[in-house]
């Protein structure tokens, strides 16, 4: 016994098994930073993290096969993840724990992924431009009063293509048909930039009505000393069809992982109530669990009425999505 607990000791100090975990992540590293100092401290496992696009990310997974070294992958939108599940790049996240604390809409039904943190999708807009009356659901910004008022990003953003599949399910395809003629003839301009710019574009006169992910806007709102955003009110759009559109970023653990304890543990962690905190804080999202005590400026911002498909079926659209604000013209 005493010799093989040496053997392992040398082996781990010699870097011939290390006890590390390796992150492709999708979200940048200034925003996992607090968790991963947390999450190295608790464990002793040291955390490597390679931050790019999720798409760049699946490519060199894909192109380094059996040899990649990446243990897991982070992404910020449902649609990554299905893509990476497609590409048989994840095996299955195999956590009791896990599966008690994460509401079924969020991960996958075989367990390749798993949702971590939620966001929603909705409008920003000008109350000196917009009345707070003629704000409905998502459908209804097709009709000609919203002409040259909106602000959105471009269609192969896949936070668009996510909202634009859950409309599909929600609505039914005839009526996003219609909706995606009417909704691109309205933009204010041709789409640019990221979801801040298009905040910005309201601020700078461009346009009436953003549509955003929620924690860029509730992170500028909250740290908005000068009163710059003050025109500036959000809403969380509703009708008889649809409520406020959900996503998550969330992870899947790589089928090829040398490290598939530390990986599990590592989700563990951030699907523990002082992960799930830390991380809906840090990031200005809300927590996937429901019994997590968020600061009063989150849990202000969390009240809304929440769509609630299944987010699995959400991505399985992604394809018909896309193929239908291609042909609407939304560039
Ligand atoms: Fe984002």
């Amino acid at each position: 016994m005493r010799i093989y607990i040496l053997i392992t000791y040398l082996l781990i100090n010699t870097n011939i098994i290390a006890n590390e975990l390796n992150i492709f992540s999708a979200r940048q590293e200034v925003l996992m930073k607090p968790l991963l100092d947390k999450f190295e401290r608790k464990t002793d496992i040291k955390v490597n993290i390679i931050a790019a696009k999720a798409n760049q990310l699946i490519n060199k997974i894909v192109q380094e096969g059996e040899f990649t070294k990446a243990d897991i992958l982070i992404t910020t939108d449902v649609g990554r993840l299905h893509n990476a599940k497609e590409k048989d790049l994840f095996q299955k996240i195999t956590s009791k724990k896990i599966e008690k604390v994460v509401p079924k809409i969020f991960r996958d039904k075989d367990n390749y992924w798993v949702g971590l943190s939620l966001r929603s999708r909705f409008f920003v807009y000008n109350k000196n431009t917009v009345k707070k009356e003629d704000l409905k659901g998502y459908l209804d910004l097709r009709d000609i009063k919203w002409s040259n008022k909106i602000l959105i990003r471009s269609s192969n953003n896949v936070y668009n293509q996510s909202l634009i599949s859950a409309m599909i399910i929600n609505y039914g395809e005839k009526k996003v048909t219609k909706f995606l003629e009417g909704f691109v003839e309205n933009f204010a301009r041709k789409p640019s930039g990221g979801d801040r710019d298009q905040i910005r574009a309201i601020l700078s006169g461009e346009g009436d009505l953003a549509i955003v992910n929620s924690y860029y806007y509730l992170k500028m709102k909250n740290e908005d000393k000068n009163g710059k955003l003050k025109d500036l009110i959000e809403y969380y759009p509703q009708d008889n069809f649809m409520n406020t559109h959900l996503n998550v970023s969330g992870a899947g653990i790589i089928k090829s992982s040398k490290n598939k304890g530390n990986a599990i543990k590592f989700l563990e962690f951030l699907l523990s109530k002082e992960g799930q905190k830390i991380y809906a804080e840090v990031n200005y999202e809300y927590p996937i669990r429901n019994d997590i005590k968020l600061n009063s400026f989150m849990s202000k911002n969390s009240k809304f009425v929440r769509d609630d498909l299944i987010l699995s079926e959400v991505a399985a659209m992604n394809k018909k999505a896309i193929f239908m604000m291609d042909i609407a013209g939304w560039k």
